[in-house]
């Protein structure tokens, strides 16, 4: 296999990770440091996985933009605020990663910091105590950024377009490389000290999600990559899935705008970054907000509230089909085209119009009322006088709408907002892992040299409510780099 931009071979390393996002990167970074040579094998044409997707927020005790901001905070603290999320999973947790979590999260910020990303914050996220949640900045492409020039500063080789298919086997039963297509071909590459899984979730991924959650597996994940490649590739040979179960969603979200929205544009330049965080911090909020409104419109979708104050679902059909009290998701993937809109009329448009009642929400970064959706998303917003014109306006077929909404006594003009469709954001099953991320069998005896981190290494801890997941990726792809770099050569 020849390495990207390389006549090199590449065909043999230390360490081979598997998957170039947010955690695979750090793992890299880390090995590499550590003096091991490593290979990234990365699937996508570009690295970044969810990580890229994602809004980008850590939550972390401790840090020196909480010291900054004179809060004190603790991972203890931390640790018993995590429990607010655990929902009906709790006993099923592994609380001693949930410790090494709390315990790193401070440190892996300013590592992240210190490799140029730039952090507005700390702001709220109740019903965490204290503000600990830090968002990057312009935009959550600076992660893969960063991480990727990191890596390849430490010599760390990164190549896009090499999708991992099998992992191959010592004699003692352990690993001892991986095969992968590379251009077509199939490659067989040797890892003389270990492969780190870090191929990201299943939450696209319709087999895993038939097997744990088979109502769900027909919904399509936000990030269309995500297939539970690493968790298939480590059970193949014997480990154990924990949690997989436990999976985010359907949530509610709006189409991708027309064009990626401005923050989205962004390079994610460390310049431009402390330049946002400078201006966050001293500015006057209502200066930025048609910059944050223009992200916020573009990457999220709508609050339960409007739904739950009166607002109606239809389908392409102009029909309602569902009892929008109850949580919709799973009804609008089985419409047609997996498509619905919401429709209000000016009464509810004008609650929606204000504090305290938001269409959708970053927790911790602003709410986004129905004039931002006006002006910052028209493709979304339609209104008309009466059924027929919102109909007409919206495309849908004639005088389906105005039968559905003939018993509503509404006020003139009538709103809709959409399409909106229903996707999986995050699922939390990972390989079971031991705390130095090597991946268990059902036996819970060690898979010599593999290791697994981010998403597929996380091992039964629960990462619920804002902020965990990217803070796990990095701290445990930091950890297992350096545990694998460590390790006895095979
Ligand atoms: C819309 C959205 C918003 C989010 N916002 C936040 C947030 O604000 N804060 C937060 O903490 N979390 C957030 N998350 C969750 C978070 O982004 C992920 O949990 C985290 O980034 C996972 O990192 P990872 O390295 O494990 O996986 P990924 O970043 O997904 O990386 C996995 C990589 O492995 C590659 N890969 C997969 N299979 C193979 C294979 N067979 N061979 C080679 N390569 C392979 C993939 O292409 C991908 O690049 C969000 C997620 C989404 C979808």
């Amino acid at each position: 296999m020849r390495a990207r931009n390389s006549s090199e071979r590449v065909n043999a390393a230390d360490v081979v990770v598997v998957g170039g996002g947010a955690s695979g990167l750090a793992a890299a970074i880390e090995a590499a440091a550590a003096g091991a040579s490593v290979l990234v094998l990365e699937k996508n044409p570009v690295p970044g996985g969810s990580s890229r997707l994602s809004v980008g927020s850590i939550n972390a005790a401790g840090s020196r933009l909480q010291q900054r901001a004179g809060i004190v905070d603790t991972p203890d603290e931390h640790f018993e605020d995590m429990d607010h999320f655990m929902g009906p999973f709790a006993s099923q947790e592994n609380r001693a990663l949930r410790r090494l979590l709390v315990d790193n999260a401070a440190d892996t910020l300013h590592w992240l910091m210190s490799l140029g990303l730039s952090f507005y914050g700390p702001t709220a996220d109740p019903p965490h105590r204290h503000p600990r949640m830090h968002n990057v900045l312009p935009n959550s492409r600076a992660y893969p950024y960063y991480l990727s020039k990191a890596a390849k500063r430490r010599g760390a080789r990164v190549v896009c377009g090499a999708e991992v298919l099998e992992l191959l086997r010592a004699d003692d039963g352990g690993v001892c490389g991986v095969a992968a297509l590379v251009g077509g071909e199939r490659v067989e590459i040797a890892a003389r000290r270990g492969v780190i899984l870090c191929a990201g979730d299943y939450s696209n991924g319709a087999a895993l999600k038939a097997r744990f959650r088979p109502e769900l597996a027909a919904i399509q994940g936000v990030n269309p990559t995500a297939t539970g490649d690493g968790h298939r590739l480590a059970e193949a040979i014997g480990a154990r899935i924990v949690n997989g179960e436990v999976v985010y969603g359907p949530g509610l979200r709006f189409g991708a705008p027309p064009k990626p929205s401005l923050v989205q544009r962004l390079p994610p330049s460390w310049a431009l970054g402390q330049l946002m965080a400078a201006a966050l911090a001293t500015l006057p909020p209502a200066l930025f907000r048609p910059f944050v409104m223009s992200f916020m419109t573009a990457s999220l979708g709508p609050e339960a509230a409007l739904l739950k104050s009166g607002a109606v679902l239809v389908n392409r059909d102009g029909q309602r089909f569902v009892d929008e009290q109850q949580a919709p998701g799973l009804a609008i993937a089985s419409q047609p085209g997996g498509q619905a809109w919401l429709v209000f009329d000016d009464a509810l448009a004008r609650r929606f119009s204000a504090p305290p009642h938001h269409v959708s929400t970053a927790p911790g970064v602003a709410f986004a009322y129905l004039p931002d959706y006006r002006r910052h998303r028209r493709d979304l917003y339609r209104t008309g006088a009466t059924p027929a014109e919102l109909a007409i306006a919206m495309g849908l077929p004639d005088g389906a709408l105005a039968r559905t909404l003939q018993e509503c006594r509404w006020q003139s003009p009538l709103h809709a907002l959409g399409p909106l469709e229903a996707r999986i954001v995050i699922t939390d099953g990972g390989l079971a892992v031991n705390t130095s991320h090597q991946v268990l069998r059902e036996d819970d005896s060690v898979i010599p040299r593999l290791y697994a981190a981010g998403s597929v290494g996380q091992g039964g801890v629960l990462l619920a409510g804002n902020g965990h997941h990217i803070c796990w990726a990095v701290t445990s792809g930091r950890r297992a780099g350096r545990f694998a770099a460590a390790a006895a050569a095979a």
